[in-house]
């Protein structure tokens, strides 16, 4: 039997719902772990990213916990893919980047509706914010876009099984969106 093609994925400043979407591939997920071994993903809990064919992003890069996972996903993955708004261009969590930080911060832990025992937190367990929020192409090579908010479960099975099966990846129109 071929050996199965290492994949990994991981959250960054992003939702999970491009993991649901993965996952709402239903019943087809039984056809890709024939195809595939997952290495360190959410689904998995492995906490460190092995060597590995592809690399799945979900989320832009906000703080610096999520350069270093990010960096290390480029270290071990052949092709590292975008997935989602929030990877490809920053997505929801970009809208902060209108706005300073501190008074990003002043609002969540201030000032806004319904703050208690207001104060901004400074545990140093906390990673570190970064100044505004970035896709993940501004801080590593890239090597495919899956665009969308979610990407469709139909748009990442085709684009898993074209790729996994070295065919070129040709979305029917229907799976391309943008929102
Ligand atoms: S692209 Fe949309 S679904 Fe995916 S992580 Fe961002 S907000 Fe969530």
């Amino acid at each position: 039997m071929a050996s199965k093609i290492k994949v990994a994925t991981a959250s960054l400043a992003g939702c999970f719902g491009c993991h649901m979407s993965l996952l709402d591939i239903d019943e087809r997920i039984l056809e890709l772990v024939e195809l595939v071994e997952f290495d360190r993903t959410p689904l998995t809990d492995i906490k460190e990213v092995g060597e590995c064919e592809l690399g799945l992003i979900e989320g832009g890069v906000a703080n610096a916990e999520n350069v270093e996972v990010l960096r290390d996903f480029r270290r071990h993955c052949k092709t590292l893919v975008a997935m989602g708004a929030c990877a490809v261009n920053g997505g929801i969590p970009a809208m902060r980047n209108q706005f300073g930080l501190r008074e990003c911060l002043e609002e969540a832990y201030v000032d806004g509706n319904g703050v208690h025992n207001p104060g901004i937190p400074n545990d140093p367990e906390i990673p570190l914010l970064l100044n505004k929020v970035h896709p993940i192409h501004e801080v590593v090579k890239v090597d495919y876009f899956l665009p969308g908010c979610p990407p469709s479960a139909d748009a990442i099975w085709t684009f898993l099984t074209e790729l996994l099966e070295g065919r070129p990846i040709r979305f029917a129109y229907t799976q391309i969106h943008y929102d």
